[in-house]
């Protein structure tokens, strides 16, 4: 058995940027592929990677910004014709994500809504979002079949809304279990992420080890604590003083900073954590030419006593195994 990570992409934030691929990680155990996030050309990145598409199991979404789910739809339905075995359509892909949030954020004097997209349902979740995706792609689901083989299109996916405790200011949080069997156990914590609640925190656990994906984040204890002695942290990374030498006015800077965990910090989150490598992903700003990765790797490590490593698109680690 081995397990295998690959960053798919790692751009930060909705805007496409020459260079770098949307944020999503895949997990390869055993042979089965699970992902991380789908943003900007991840199907793309997917093949690319040399993953098969018939061995995706799973995505798990972080959060619902479309920096983290653009590329959803095509995941599920680029590859719909070869999600067919001897014995018929494979079983469906599980998209796991947030819930509907209770109470649907509002904003405040500066940021706010002026129009409501969708009133009657303003906040889908997860499984909102596959059942979404499935509506609006309705024709292709339900058309092209009548012109080309195609598995049944019911088997496509299922969607699933991680339902965490209700929770209580200032005590720890225990880590929900997503998913378990013999092979590996995904847990998940929520995060800070400004106004996208909830956002979560994933942590593979497998016989060759953990690794964890912060998801979006300000420094937070309980993402430290699911990220306890873990093989490796994949954790998002933010320059703010970049963006305010760049024309980031003071209040959107503000907010970055109570929405992603800066460089300056994230060395002390991997230390705290005594993870054994830090890679950094879902960098913010995203374009590669603005800083090296030299720098990234440099500036984040401060402060960490183990390995860090400036992700980029096609990196690849393998865990190690434990011998007994
Ligand atoms: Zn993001």
């Amino acid at each position: 058995m081995t397990t295998e990570l690959v960053l798919l992409g790692t751009a930060g934030a909705p805007l496409p940027v020459a260079g770098r691929g949307g944020i999503s990680s895949a997990l390869i155990v055993d042979e089965r592929v699970f992902v991380i996030d789908c943003g900007r050309g991840s199907p793309s990145a997917f093949a690319a990677a040399g993953l098969d598409f018939s061995r995706l199991e799973a995505v798990f979404l972080t959060h619902l910004h479309a920096d983290h789910v653009g590329d959803l739809p095509g995941m599920l339905l680029y590859p719909w014709g070869v999600r067919e075995g001897a014995n018929g359509p494979l079983a469906p892909i599980r998209v796991y994500g947030p819930s509907r949030p209770e109470p649907v954020p509002s904003g405040d004097a500066i940021f706010h809504r002026e129009t409501t997209i969708h009133p009657e349902r303003p906040a889908p979740g997860a499984a909102d979002l596959v059942e979404s995706i499935l509506a609006g792609y309705a024709y292709h689901l339900n058309v092209m079949p009548l012109d080309a083989h195609m598995p049944d299109a019911g088997a496509l996916v299922r969607g699933i809304d991680i339902r965490l405790p209700v929770r209580t200011e200032a005590v720890a949080q225990v880590p929900v279990v997503v998913f378990e069997d013999s092979v590996v156990r995904i847990t998940a914590v929520a995060v800070t992420h400004g106004r996208a609640v909830p956002a979560l925190a994933y942590r593979f656990d497998t016989a060759d080890g953990s690794i964890v994906f912060s998801g979006d984040t300000t420094v937070n204890d309980d993402l430290i604590a699911l990220a306890r002695e873990a093989d490796i942290l994949v954790h998002q990374v933010a320059d703010l003083g970049y963006l305010e030498r760049h024309g980031t006015d003071s209040a959107e800077l503000a907010r970055m900073a109570a929405l992603h965990t800066d460089v300056t910090e994230v060395g002390g989150v991997a230390e705290r954590a005594r993870a054994r490598e830090l890679i950094l992903s879902h960098y913010l700003p995203a374009d590669p030419e603005a800083i090296t990765e030299a720098d990234w790797a440099k500036r984040a490590g401060q402060g960490f006593g183990g390995k860090t490593t400036a992700g980029r698109d096609g990196l690849r680690r393998t865990l190690p195994r434990v011998t007994s």
